[in-house]
C-alpha cells in the first residue's frame, strides 16, 4: 500500500495522520492520504495567493504551452491513470480511460482558448474620451470536486482557471483523492510552477470552511451533492465570492412514438448505465410513448440483461461496483418503495454480492415513486407511459432539478419544440452522451450555476474591468 502526500506551494507534504483509500470492487485499502485540515487549507491558499501575480504576467501563450505539456503527459500516462482511477473508483477501465481522455481534453481546449480573452473597445459619449474593456483573472480560485469523475471534474475546472491566468487550492472527494495527485505530479513535472496547482486531501468540513472564509479566496468552483453546493453558496456570501455549481440532476429521458427505437434503446443504456448510473446526467426517469412501449421494452430489458457486472478491471465489465454501502441502499430502498407503489421488476432489482447491483429495469412506474423524483445514482431504470407531448413535457419540468434532459424522436418539429419547452441546462436530442470540452455543460434551477466547458466555461474565472480612457 502506498501513501501519498499532498502538494502545496511545489512542496509535497506527508502527514501524521491520514486516511484510506478502498478499492470498491474487492474492499482492499490500496493507498493512504495525509488527513488535511484547517492549516493546510489555509497554507495552500497562502501558496496559491503568492504564485497568483507571476502566473498572471504570464503570457497567454506561456500559460498555453505549460498546459500542452501536461496534456502530453496525461497522454503518454492515461493507460496507468485509468487503471488507478479504476482501482479507487470502480468504473470499468474502458470507461476510466475514456474519462481520461475526456479530462485531457479540458486542457488541450482551454490551452487554446486562453489565447482568445478577448477585450472589447466601445464607442464612447465625449470626443476626449475611449472606453476599453478588458478581462482579467478573477485570482484565487477553490475547486472542490466529487468521486465519480475523480479526473474530468478536476480539468475541466482548472484548465480553464489556469488558462484565465488564475491559481487553484483543490480538494478531491475523500473515496478518489489518487487520481487527483496523479494529476497533480503530472502538472508539477509539465513544469506548471509551485503554488499554481495545490491539492489539499483531508477533512471536507475544515478544508471546506477555511477556503470560504478567507478572502483571498475570489472563486469557489464545485461539483457534487445539492446540499454541499448550498452550503458553499451561503458560506460564500460573506466575501463575495464567484460562484460556480454543477450539482444533482433527475434527467428526464423521453422516447416518442416516432423515435428510431434501436438509437433510442442504445442511448439509454448509455446514458443510464455509464458508471453504474452514478453521474449526475444519467437518466433517471424513462418515458415511453404508450404506443411503443412493449417493444421498447423487448429491446431494452434484452440489453439491461447482457450487461457484465463486475470488477472494472476485467476485461468485458460494463458496469462495476456502486462507490459505497449507502449508495447500494438508496437503490434498494427506490426499488422497495416502487414495488410497494406498483412497479414491477423485468430485469434485476438485487444485490449481487459486496457493491455489485443488478442493473434493475422497473415497468408500471408512476410520478409519486421516490425514484421519479430523487437522484438515483445507481442502475435502476425506471420507465413510466405517456400519450400526450404537453403530459410528458409538464411531467419532465417537474422537478427541482434541471441539468440534463433526453429526446428520442424523428421529427424535426417535435426535436425543436419539446427541446425548447424542457427546462434543462443540457438536453440530448437523439443523443445519450452530450458532454465535450466545447460544449457549455450546467444545469437549470437547483442543478447549479454558471457552466463548464467552452468559452462559455472560461468566463467563470474572468472578471470584467471597465477602463474609462480620458484623452
Ligand atoms: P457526494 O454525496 O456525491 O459524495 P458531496 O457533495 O458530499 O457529494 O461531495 C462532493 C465534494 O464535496 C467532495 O469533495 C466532498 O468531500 C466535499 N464536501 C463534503 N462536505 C463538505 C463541506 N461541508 N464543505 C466543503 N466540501 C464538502
Amino acid at each position: 500500500m502506498k501513501s501519498w502526500d499532498l502538494l502545496i506551494g511545489g512542496k509535497w507534504l506527508s502527514l501524521k495522520e491520514t486516511f484510506e483509500v478502498t478499492n470498491p470492487a474487492t474492499g482492499d485499502v490500496i493507498g493512504s492520504v495525509p488527513n488535511g485540515g484547517k492549516s493546510e487549507a489555509r497554507q495552500a491558499v497562502d501558496a496559491a495567493y503568492e504564485s497568483l501575480p507571476s502566473w498572471q504576467a504570464k503570457t497567454a501563450l506561456e500559460r498555453s504551452e505549460l498546459l500542452l505539456k501536461w496534456h502530453q503527459l496525461i497522454n503518454e500516462e492515461a493507460a496507468e491513470i485509468a487503471k488507478l482511477m479504476t482501482i479507487e473508483q470502480g468504473k470499468p477501465l474502458k470507461e476510466a480511460l475514456g474519462e481520461v481522455n475526456y479530462a485531457n481534453s479540458f486542457i488541450s481546449w482551454y490551452a487554446e482558448e486562453g489565447k482568445r480573452i478577448y477585450g472589447e473597445t466601445i464607442p464612447a459619449s465625449f470626443p476626449n474620451k475611449r472606453i476599453l474593456v478588458q478581462k482579467q483573472p478573477v485570482g484565487v480560485v477553490a475547486a472542490i470536486t466529487p468521486w465519480n469523475f475523480p479526473a474530468a471534474m478536476i480539468t475541466r475546472k482548472i484548465a480553464p482557471a489556469l488558462a484565465a491566468g488564475c491559481t487553484a487550492v483543490i480538494k478531491p472527494a475523500e473515496q478518489t483523492p489518487l487520481t487527483a495527485l496523479y494529476l497533480a505530479k503530472l502538472a508539477v513535472r509539465a513544469g506548471i510552477p509551485d503554488g499554481v496547482i495545490n491539492v489539499v486531501t483531508g477533512n471536507p468540513k475544515e478544508i471546506g470552511s477555511t477556503w470560504m472564509s478567507d478572502e483571498r479566496v475570489r472563486k469557489i468552483t464545485f461539483t457534487g451533492s445539492t446540499e454541499i453546493g448550498k452550503l458553499l453558496m451561503r458560506q460564500a456570501a460573506d466575501t463575495v465570492k464567484k460562484v460556480s455549481l454543477e450539482l444533482g440532476g433527475h434527467a428526464p429521458f423521453i422516447v416518442m412514438n416516432d423515435a428510431d427505437l434501436n438509437l433510442a434503446v442504445e442511448g439509454v443504456v448509455a446514458s443510464k448505465f455509464r458508471n453504474a448510473g452514478q453521474t449526475c446526467v444519467c437518466a433517471n426517469r424513462i418515458y415511453v410513448h404508450e404506443d411503443i412501449m412493449n417493444p421498447f421494452l423487448a429491446k431494452f430489458i434484452e440489453k439491461v440483461r447482457d450487461l457484465s457486472v463486475g470488477d472494472g478491471l476485467k476485461e468485458g465489465v460494463e458496469i462495476g461496483p456502486l462507490i459505497d454501502e449507502d449508495a447500494i441502499t438508496k437503490v434498494q430502498d427506490q426499488i422497495r418503495d416502487a414495488k410497494e407503489k406498483g412497479a414491477s421488476v423485468l430485469v434485476g432489482g438485487d444485490l449481487i454480492s459486496g457493491l455489485f447491483y443488478q442493473p434493475t429495469v422497473l415497468a408500471g412506474v408512476t410520478d409519486e415513486m421516490v425514484c421519479m423524483n430523487e437522484e438515483t445514482f445507481g442502475p435502476l431504470a425506471p420507465v413510466a407511459t405517456f400519450s400526450k407531448v404537453e403530459e410528458v413535457i409538464k411531467r419532465a419540468n417537474n422537478s427541482r432539478f434541471g441539468l440534463a434532459a433526453y429526446l428520442y424522436t424523428q421529427n424535426l418539429s417535435h426535436a425543436i419544440k419539446m427541446s425548447e419547452a424542457l427546462e434543462y441546462g443540457i438536453v440530448g436530442v437523439n443523443d445519450g452522451l452530450p458532454a465535450v470540452a466545447q460544449a457549455p455543460f450546467g444545469g437549470f434551477k437547483e442543478s447549479g450555476l454558471g457552466r463548464e466547458g467552452g468559452h462559455h466555461g472560461i468566463e467563470e474565472f474572468l472578471e470584467t474591468k471597465y477602463i474609462s480612457l480620458g484623452i
